[in-house]
């Protein structure tokens, strides 16, 4: 798989969005979990609007849903969804450029009211880069709807850049793989993420299972 390895690195935005991230005294850090189920929703919901007017997608049959679970002994947690995916152009587009993210106000907003980080995060999010505030280590395993298209596996550990590879056997929508930081180690608590789901999540439409139960 080696060979399909390839290295990028993030535009200068997403650089120093990702070190106010990773250095904001920003403590509510429960908001990633919002950020990744809404960002999944999304994806579940332009799925279902292609599947009224396109032919052939990728998968047809499986369900369209969001499926949370928790790795304990690898400290991992997993959001996953099975919408409209990404396909290796979209991944670099959408993750490592402000081009498409919701990430483009935060910044304006923070240019506009230099210092007062932590209270922008609060107020319009931070969208997936969220995600970092609690993780080492991200893993985004994604296969786009279309017909033609490849799975990949894109990874980061929040720094300067990320990789793609590709890989075979991946279903269409995406899976977040997210690995804990030491100290926040909480989330892989069941209950915990029940109860932000609960908080923070109750418009989504599309079922949400935990540990394959629908909560
Ligand atoms: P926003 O949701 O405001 O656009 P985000 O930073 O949350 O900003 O996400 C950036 C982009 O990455 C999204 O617009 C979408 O195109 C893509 N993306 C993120 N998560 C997913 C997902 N689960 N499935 C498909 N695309 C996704
Ligand atoms: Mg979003």
């Amino acid at each position: 798989m080696t060979d399909k390895l390839k290295t990028y690195e993030y535009q200068t935005e997403i650089k120093k969005i990702l070190d106010i991230v990773i250095h904001s005294i920003y403590s509510n850090t429960d908001v990633f979990v919002r950020e990744l189920i809404s960002n999944a929703s999304d994806a579940l919901e332009k799925f279902r609007h292609i599947m009224l007017t396109e032919e052939s997608v990728v998968d047809k049959e499986i369900p369209q849903e969001i499926r949370i679970s928790i790795e304990k002994e690898a400290g991992n947690l997993v959001i996953e969804d099975t919408g409209v995916g990404m396909t290796r152009e979209e991944l670099i587009e959408n993750l490592g450029t402000i081009a498409h993210s919701g990430t483009a106000e935060f910044l304006k907003q923070l240019q506009k009211h230099p210092g007062e980080s932590a209270e922008i995060i609060g107020q319009f999010g931070l969208g997936f880069y969220s995600v970092f505030m609690v993780s080492d280590h991200v893993k985004v395993i994604t296969r786009s709807y279309k017909p033609a298209a490849k799975g990949y596996v894109w990874e980061s550990d929040g720094a300067s850049g990320y990789t793609i590879t590709q890989e075979e056997g991946i279903k269409r929508g995406t899976r977040i793989v997210i690995h804990l930081k030491e100290e926040k180690k909480e989330y892989l608590d069941e209950e915990k993420i029940k109860e932000i789901i609960h908080e923070y999540s109750n418009f989504v439409t599309f079922p949400i299972l935990l540990s394959g139960k629908k909560i």
